[in-house]
């Protein structure tokens, strides 16, 4: 705590932070995005990659991109199974069915993109896992409060959260487990729970986190 409060720009961050999570908060529950002022330095939804002038920019506009795929993935899933007649009897069991099969089909794979690309499947398995992580915080802010424990037909958050974001995936230093917890924790602060507990290491955190969401 004391490091904290010896942190001269923690303020600004602070702000920014807030404000940001306002705007995302006012565009969700919007009845036209018109509606609401885009900030000034974020790009417009929807630039091209190539105008993007910063590579903070360009990782932001992938992950959107993939963690959009994944979305579009799942109902995807939906299409298939009553296409062949294969739909589970119970919904709930389709519904986490969908996740596992879009998770499976951005992650299975990935050695041979990085053999046909030559990128690094280290490098592309973080980045495919990260956009996982957005697109499942993306989720829970979108699904209304009474709806996040879950249902006869819907798995809670908690278990999707889980689904999309733990199980075999990068290593232990990878940055991914910075970044999945930075998101965790900006839902942590966004209900308003507290954080009371020291872990070892951004992984057991995620994993610490997820369990609290519960
Ligand atoms: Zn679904």
């Amino acid at each position: 705590y004391q490091a904290l409060s010896e942190d001269d720009e923690r303020g600004l961050l602070e702000m920014d932070y807030r404000s940001r999570a306002s705007t995302a908060e006012n565009l969700a529950h919007a009845s036209s995005v018109e509606l609401v002022a885009w900030p000034e330095d974020i790009p417009e939804p929807g630039a091209n990659r190539e105008q993007l002038t910063t590579d903070q920019h360009k990782s932001t506009f992938d992950l959107v991109c993939m963690a959009t795929a994944f979305v579009l993935l799942h109902e995807f899933r939906h299409v298939m199974l009553d296409a062949d007649e294969k739909r589970p009897e119970a919904r709930l069991e389709e519904e986490a069915g969908c996740d596992v099969w879009a998770r499976a089909f951005m992650m299975d794979k990935i050695d041979k993109y990085a053999s046909q690309s030559g990128s690094s499947f280290v490098a592309i398995q973080q980045k495919r896992a990260m956009a996982l992580a957005l697109g499942a915080a993306i989720l829970y802010d979108l699904t209304p409060e009474y709806d996040r424990f879950g249902s006869t037909d819907y798995p809670s958050m908690a278990d999707r959260i889980h689904a999309m974001v733990t199980g075999p995936g990068p290593a232990q230093s990878s940055n991914f487990w910075l970044f999945a917890s930075c998101l965790l924790i900006g839902i942590f602060r966004r209900t308003g729970q507290s954080l009371p507990f020291v872990v070892s290491d951004n992984e057991t955190l995620v994993i610490t986190l997820v369990e609290q969401l519960r």
